[in-house]
């Protein structure tokens, strides 16, 4: 039954991660998968998470099953951090929450239920986007289209093209929007266009997902949520796929969310009937530790600034070194601009390294970065900028 199956190719992300760990070269460093990296090198867990986990452990009285879309205090505490805690949406009870394992497991959910219920939808994503997702919407047969979105030559959005592309997209297709700190490129839209972006889907009568993957990582979490806010003031209806992997460095536990927002309470209780079943027929219902963390800092006011501020540090950490890798370069005698990398927010860039040059970073320096030339800013630390730098000094010659 199974000799005529082929391999599949490696993912081009966790492939990457795979060959990095293989290398033995031991000045290699990793610029791939999208993971916080500190000054050491190290993905730490947060203050913030272990007292949260210290208190679990002496509360938990039973591991039996969850609800299918998760624990109350959880989905509720994922709303106020999406809308703000007084929102109109919250206090009207337009949205309803399930927790999902990770924000890919919300995209999945969301995927399916878009197949079943929005007959005919075609879900568009910028080009670029991150790479799962053309895959993760395939996967349950949705056709995926891509809408303009980054200018290789000015390094910058093409906001005029991408205007231009989403005013072709018919009323009823979906289209995902990068909340902020957008994968792979690090460049958002500026509030004004945010504002466009939203009258031109009320206009079209587009749905919009909301791709939530690094809330806090940009400006802060008020600030990075200002694309969805302003589109919640002109749409009536939103999917959200949010994740806890980066902003809680909770990765492996699986926390996300899908969220949808409805014109009345009624139509959401009932369309969440129907994202309840699309769960129930995937995984049945979520694990619990990882929101369980996630719900105790976000309920509890000395949990939460203790990890608003780790949050604050790791943002501030990538700052400084989009800083120094951009100055560290000139210092090499690089001629080329990377000045544009300083500007880009959350943990990627996209670096205008050519195939060819990540490949020879690769093969000559043990340096891994995604074959786009994308890469993660958070892996640069102040030990591995001198050599790393080097290294694309002498690559671009
Ligand atoms: N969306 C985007 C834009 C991402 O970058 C990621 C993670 N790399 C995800 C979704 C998935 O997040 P998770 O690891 O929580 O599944």
């Amino acid at each position: 039954m199974f000799e005529h199956i082929q391999a599949a190719p490696a993912d081009p992300i966790l492939g990457l991660n795979d060959a990095y760990k293989k290398d033995e070269n031991p000045n290699k460093i990793n610029l791939g998968v999208g993971v916080y990296k500190d000054e050491n090198g190290n993905t730490p867990i947060l203050k913030a998470v272990k007292l949260a986990e210290e208190r679990l452990l002496t509360k938990e009285q039973s591991k039996s099953y969850l609800s299918i879309e998760g624990s109350p205090a959880y989905c509720s505490a994922v709303q106020k951090l999406l809308f703000g805690q007084n929102h109109n949406i919250i206090a009207k009870q337009l949205a309803k929450t399930a927790h999902t394992p990770g924000g890919t497991g919300a995209l999945r959910v969301a995927a399916e239920f878009i197949k079943k219920h929005l007959s005919g939808a075609t879900i568009w994503v910028s080009n670029p986007t991150w790479a799962n997702h053309q895959s993760v919407f395939q996967s349950v047969g949705l056709e995926v289209g891509s809408y303009s979105y980054y200018n290789a030559n000015s390094k910058s959005l093409d906001f005029e093209a991408l205007l231009a592309s989403l005013s072709q997209v018919p009323e009823g297709d979906v289209v995902l929007f990068h909340g902020c700190c957008h994968n792979p490129t690090g460049i958002d839209p500026t509030p004004e266009q945010w504002y466009q972006l939203a009258k031109l889907a009320s206009k079209q009568g587009f749905l919009p997902l909301f791709d939530f993957a690094y809330q806090g990582f940009g400006q802060d979490l008020t600030e990075d949520a200002q694309g969805l806010r302003t589109f919640l003031e002109h749409v009536p209806e939103m999917l959200i796929a949010s994740s806890f992997s980066k902003n809680f460095g909770l990765y492996n536990e699986r926390v996300g969310a899908l969220t949808i927002v409805c014109d009345s309470t009624d139509q959401a209780e009932a369309a969440f009937t129907q994202v309840k079943r699309c769960i129930r027929t995937n995984y049945s219902n979520p694990p619990s530790h990882g929101s369980a963390v996630v719900s105790e800092i976000l309920n509890d006011s000395e949990l939460y600034s203790l990890w608003e501020s780790e949050l604050k540090d790791m943002r501030t950490r990538i700052h400084e070194m989009r800083s120094l890798f951009v100055n560290t370069l000139k210092s090499k005698g690089v001629d080329q601009d990377f000045s544009f990398i300083s500007q880009q927010q959350g943990m990627f860039s996209f670096s205008g390294l050519t195939p060819d040059q990540v490949a020879q970073l690769r093969r000559d320096y043990g340096i891994y970065i995604v074959g786009s030339g994308r890469i993660n800013v958070a892996g640069m630390t102040h030990n591995n900028m001198e050599p790393l730098c080097d290294a694309i000094a002498a690559t671009l010659k």
